[in-house]
């Protein structure tokens, strides 16, 4: 649990704070052209159908680009924090948190592995992502 600013649902983003309250993420995917989406609208990206479906995603990304923030705002009890683009399996990219992993470059791999977690803030969840564990672990 940290304390921080909370995004505001609105109509369009409510099923999503729903379901990573429920720890159980989800994404918009199109009934008529297949394609993930992210973030969430009112209609494709794509093919403009309005005919999406939300379902839970596998938790399983990569690691596209990060910043390391050293001075976050001081409304936020962590002294650093690392800033990622994700690449979900379902081939959609969100911005995101890392944690579980020291907030150094030499931690930090592009395309590293990571898994979907939560963390809890104020009255919502918002998904991060840690470092996946090996399949022998
Ligand atoms: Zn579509």
């Amino acid at each position: 649990m940290t304390t921080g600013p909370v995004p505001k649902p609105t109509p369009e983003t409510l099923p999503f704070w729903e379901s990573t309250r429920a720890r159980a993420m989800s994404i918009q995917h199109c009934l008529d052209c297949g394609a993930a989406i992210f973030y969430p609208r009112s209609y494709c990206p794509k093919c403009t159908s309005s005919d999406l479906e939300w379902r839970p995603v596998s938790g399983r990304a990569t690691l596209a680009s990060y910043v390391i923030n050293r001075r976050p705002l001081p409304v936020f009890e962590v002294e650093q924090q690392i800033i990622a683009l994700v690449n979900l399996e379902e081939g959609v990219r969100m911005m995101t948190n890392i944690v579980g992993v020291e907030p150094v470059p030499t931690a930090l791999q592009l395309g590293m592995a990571l898994e979907l977690d939560y963390d809890e803030r104020g009255d919502q969840v918002l998904p991060v992502f840690r470092p996946a564990l090996k399949e022998s672990e």
